[in-house]
């Protein structure tokens, strides 16, 4: 518990000072009687990209979807900790979890576009869904934006009206990109946002991610350490061994995390030994 508590504390001051846009103290979490997270304490700088990665199973997803609240959502779920964003308690009672969710946007593993739904409407339904409300002229000069932001536009402007459905893996991700940002989140969460595309696809998500950061703050969870490195400013690795909660080893700006860990299974892990 000692060294624990130690590896916790370093983690939270060698990450790069700056404001933290997502400060996560302290988070547990548990389903049913299973502590899957231990006292978990990571802060995510404002307009960067912050890498999470570790082996399946060791709470990535957990830990994001305890950062907008998603985690409360799983019946047998429960957690203990504090999330602040930009300095307020994500959990504080006053706060609706509707406002929760449009200021922490999230993007999963596998593209979920409304498939039936226009291309139009899809990023409209961002909107819709947080209870927003926009005339038509507001809602064209919204979807331009946020589909020019997820880097879709150019390919999409003359068929706005065809189904979401019909567009590729990759094009289909960044409609569901496009779609978080019509809410103008202040924090994007990304569980493996490329594990389902190819290489081309890929690169064309992360150059999106790197042009959104400077305006929202990024939180991606990869198995892809090429990509970590080449999108992330600030890396978290996490670790269960045999069968305990995860934990954070080691957190810290990503060039240090790949080319200089403190710790040997951070070592051992980025370079592709686990
Ligand atoms: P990662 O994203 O790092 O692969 P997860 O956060 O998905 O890890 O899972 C952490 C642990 O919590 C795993 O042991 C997993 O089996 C367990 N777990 C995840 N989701 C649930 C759930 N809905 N109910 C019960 N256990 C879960
Ligand atoms: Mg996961």
């Amino acid at each position: 518990a000692m060294t624990r508590t130690t590896t916790q504390a370093m983690t939270r001051t060698m990450v790069p000072t700056g404001q933290a846009a997502l400060d996560a103290r302290e988070i547990s979490a548990w389903f049913g009687d299973r502590k899957v997270l231990d006292r978990v304490s990571l802060a995510m700088p404002a307009g960067s990209v912050t890498a999470l990665i570790g082996p399946s199973g060791c709470g990535k997803s957990t830990f994001l979807r305890t950062l907008n609240r998603m985690h409360e959502l799983i019946p047998s779920a429960s957690l203990a900790g504090e999330v602040l964003l930009f300095g307020k308690d994500v959990y504080d009672p006053g706060v609706k979890l509707t406002d929760a969710r449009r200021e922490i946007g999230m993007v999963f593993q596998k593209p979920n576009p409304f498939p039936a739904m226009s291309i139009y409407d899809n990023v409209v339904a961002g909107l819709k869904l947080t209870g927003g409300r926009a005339r038509r002229a507001e809602k064209d000069a919204l979807v331009e934006e946020c589909l020019g932001k997820a880097g879709l536009w150019v390919e999409v402007r003359d068929r706005l009206r065809q189904p979401g459905g019909a567009l590729s893996g990759g094009q289909q991700q960044r409609l569901c990109i496009a779609r978080s940002l019509a809410v103008r989140p202040r924090v994007l969460l990304m569980d493996e946002p490329c594990s389902a595309l190819d290489p081309t696809s890929t690169r064309r998500i992360e150059q999106t991610i790197h042009e959104l950061a400077h305006e929202v703050t990024i939180v991606i969870v990869t198995h892809n350490m090429q990509q970590a490195a080449r999108v992330s400013q600030q890396c978290a690795f996490f670790l269960a061994e045999q069968g305990t909660p995860g934990v954070i080893v080691e957190a810290g700006d990503t060039k240090t995390i790949f080319e200089a860990p403190s710790d040997q299974r951070t070592a051992d892990y980025v370079h592709g030994r686990f």
